[in-house]
């Protein structure tokens, strides 16, 4: 029986792993498919605290895994196939083994959508990205012509915070209005470096030859008219589907599938905690999922305690 089962190696994941086993709690904690989740798929993270000079995404997240194993964090290769959160313990399946569980602390992110081109995924890390927030101060963007594809609130938080970097925001939107809020849509529509291009799919990225982002093809959907644009940078905001179709049905969640915490990091469940990317649609930062792993690590220690009082 294992007093706290994490599921999910992430920024969230690791935070939880490192208090839990901060308090004896030895916990399991599952990597999924992704050991060291998201961030392991970027070269230089430069807003973490406590790095002035940036640290690369893979080295941060295996420096994060060593120090929960200092204190006896058990990270496990595996991933979670099923749960039964009806009756206590939890029943899980863990690569085809049952796994009884006091607690569960769900860390298991949230998937960028991406548009699907071949040339999007060779050009990842080189001028394409899905978070401006985190890559859009990189010199390689500043004073660029860069290119957002979407019309939602995400696409035009992400277009007006790259005006700060960029020399003209081009928002490629596959219709002829934005689908963020009237308010937001207005704002980012009246900024004079943001240029909407209405009606459009980027059907490639260009710069495979040259190792990085050049430009992008263009359809018009409307009338089938092929154009290029240049650009030296692609940021892909078509929106995020959080990893937890495994608790539909389970767990409360949002319209678009975020487990909605309760008094902290609760969840409707007693004994199951969540924290990261996937119960978080607005802030979706490493930092703020450490910060949630730290604060359901100890909602679940708190919870145990009582428990055994
Ligand atoms: C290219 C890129 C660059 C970024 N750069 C920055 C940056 O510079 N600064 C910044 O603050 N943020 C950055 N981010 C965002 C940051 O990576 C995320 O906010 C952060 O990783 C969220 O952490 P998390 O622990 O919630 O989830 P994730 O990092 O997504 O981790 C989820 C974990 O859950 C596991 N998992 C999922 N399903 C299961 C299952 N069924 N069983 C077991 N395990 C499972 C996965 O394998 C993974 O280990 C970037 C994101 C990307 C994609």
């Amino acid at each position: 029986m294992e007093k706290v089962v994490i599921v999910g190696t992430g920024c969230a994941g690791l935070t939880a792993a490192l208090y839990t086993a901060r308090a004896n709690l030895r916990p399991l904690v599952l990597t999924g498919k992704q050991p060291g989740g998201l961030l392991t798929t970027t070269s230089v993270v430069e807003n973490y605290p406590g790095f002035p000079e940036g640290i690369d995404g893979y080295e941060l997240m295996v420096r994060m895994q060593k120090q929960a194993e200092r204190f006896g964090a058990r990270v496990q290769f595996g991933t979670l196939e099923a749960v039964d959160l009806s009756r206590q313990p939890f029943s899980l399946t863990v690569d085809g083994e049952r796994v009884e569980a006091e607690t569960l602390l769900i860390a298991t992110g949230a998937s960028h959508r991406h548009l699907g081109l071949e040339s999007e995924e060779k050009l990842e890390n080189k001028g394409v990205t899905y978070c401006a927030t985190c890559d859009g101060a990189l010199p390689r963007f500043r004073n660029q012509p860069l290119v957002v594809v979407g019309g939602g609130d995400s696409a035009c938080e992400e277009a007006t915070y790259l005006t700060r970097f960029g020399s003209a925001i081009y928002l490629v939107h596959r219709r002829d209005k934005l689908r963020a809020s009237k308010i937001m849509a207005e704002r980012t529509l009246a900024h004079d470096k943001i240029k909407p291009v209405w009606d459009s799919a980027v059907t490639e990225v260009l710069g495979i030859n040259q190792q990085k982002v050049t430009g992008v093809r263009l359809k018009n959907l409307k009338t089938g008219a092929e154009s290029t644009l240049d650009a030296a940078g692609v940021f892909v905001a078509i929106g995020h589907i959080p990893n937890t179709q495994l608790f539909k049905g389970m767990l409360d969640m949002d319209e678009h599938g975020y487990i909605i915490p309760k008094q902290g990091t609760a969840t409707n469940v007693p004994g199951v905690f969540v924290a990261g990317d996937c119960a978080d649609r607005v802030y979706r930062q490493a930092v703020t999922a450490a910060g949630m792993g730290c604060a359901a690590a100890i909602d679940a220690e708190r919870f145990l305690a009582a428990r055994n009082e």
